[in-house]
């Protein structure tokens, strides 16, 4: 257990760390001004799909400056004037089956955060959803320090009366204060989470006519975690979600994408694990699933093989299990299924025995030493002052 100066210290270094990376190596442009793709669900028992939307937009403001360590949203410095915007997304509103029922706004940024999406500009685009006439549900996506009562009330005044649930989407990536500010870099606390929840849920008590919920993000495997500490970390998270309140919660296997630190982290061949980054295993995702109380297990989807900036490496598992695995949690997202657990851990081949060898591997030192080792020798490679002196 780390003390709260330490992990302030830690952060402090990481996130200098990770200003330094991203001068050294910029956001490349989305590849998409705006686009859409479907997402898996389960609705009343049934396999239905739920749209995820974008916006012409300029990209997560933290991820431009420093951003948390396995994302690269952001950046386009084409941002056009707010009619070609509008006019953008109500073709890209256009181009989807007219029967949609569940649409969710992912920029990859904040909805709510002012120097992304400015607030006129937001309530213009929610204006447009009522082309969709079956629309129930609305979703969006924003990190937790922008949730407040006022920007869900004014949201709700907004949308076209025959949706009846807004959900807020927030990261919170891992509740362990170490895991979120160190390995991750969200540049946001634990305590900031807490606060979202009180402002969606004080809402949620006003409301009569619609459902106002709270849908949380959650990583598996940060840097610089064991194959076995990542799973511990997303079973709490997600835990923690659901019992302070959360409707629904999203599970991220992390991926590689192009100038993370992640990616930085997975390169260096020579390092041992795991300072050298590995993907979490597709199996992984089967443990955290099996590690959680059958309810939430029910509510928690599993995502992040499809996005608006793709990725260049995929979790783990080999050729010729990964689309069997892939399938399975396409079908969990579909239905529910308990089942699907059994089927993914009663797989017979050598990655999954590889797998296990490195689920038994123990941690070669406690998370906080190692992340401060770790640290020290970035801040080497990056020319910063190692230990966080100035
Ligand atoms: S994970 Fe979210 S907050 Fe973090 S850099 Fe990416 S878009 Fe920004
Ligand atoms: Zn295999």
């Amino acid at each position: 257990m780390s003390s709260e100066a330490e992990i302030d210290a830690l952060a402090r270094r990481m996130a200098r760390v990770a200003y330094e990376f991203r001068r050294r190596f910029p956001l490349e442009t989305a590849p998409w001004r705006s686009g859409h793709y479907l997402i898996p669900i389960c609705s009343y028992g049934r396999p239905a799909h739920k749209v995820l939307i974008w916006h012409h937009n300029a990209g997560c403001a933290w991820a431009r400056k420093a951003g948390c360590t396995m994302c690269n949203f952001g950046e386009r410095r084409d941002v056009p004037p707010e009619e070609i915007i509008l006019a953008d997304f109500e073709a890209e509103l256009r181009k989807l089956d007219p029967g949609t029922r569940f649409l969710h706004l992912g920029p990859g940024g904040s909805v709510f955060e002012a120097k992304e999406l400015p607030a006129e500009l937001r309530a213009k685009l929610v204006s447009t959803l009522k082309i969709l006439p079956f629309l129930e549900g609305f979703g969006l996506e924003t990190r937790a320090n922008t949730i407040r009562q006022d920007r869900i009330e004014q949201l709700l005044d907004l949308l076209p009366p025959h949706v009846t649930e807004l959900a807020l989407g927030f990261g919170i990536e891992s509740i362990d204060e170490l895991v979120l500010r160190v390995a991750v870099n969200k540049g946001e606390r634990c305590a900031e989470f807490a606060h979202a929840f009180n402002e969606i849920l004080a809402v949620q008590r006003r409301q009569k006519s619609r459902r106002v919920i709270a849908d949380c993000y959650v990583l598996l495997k940060p840097p610089f975690l064991t194959e076995a500490e990542a799973i511990a970390d997303a079973v709490h998270s997600i835990t923690w979600a659901y019992d302070r309140g959360a409707d629904t919660v999203t599970l991220f296997p992390n991926t590689i994408k192009r100038n993370t630190i992640c990616a930085h982290l997975a390169s260096k061949t020579d390092a041992e694990i795991p300072y050298r980054y590995q993907t979490p295993w597709l199996y992984s995702v089967f443990e955290v699933l099996a590690g959680l109380p059958p309810d939430y297990r029910r509510r928690t989807r599993v995502l992040g093989f499809t996005s608006g900036n793709p990725y260049v490496g995929a979790p783990r598992a080999c050729d010729l299990c990964w689309h069997v695995l892939h399938g399975l949690i396409a079908a969990h997202n579909y239905t529910n299924d308990p089942a699907l657990i059994g089927a993914a851990t009663e797989l017979r081949c050598s990655c999954r025995d590889e797998f296990l060898r490195e689920l038994s591997q123990p941690a070669p030192a406690p998370l906080s030493e190692r992340l401060a080792a770790y640290i020290g020798r970035l801040e080497t490679e990056f020319g910063l002052p190692v230990g966080g002196a100035r």
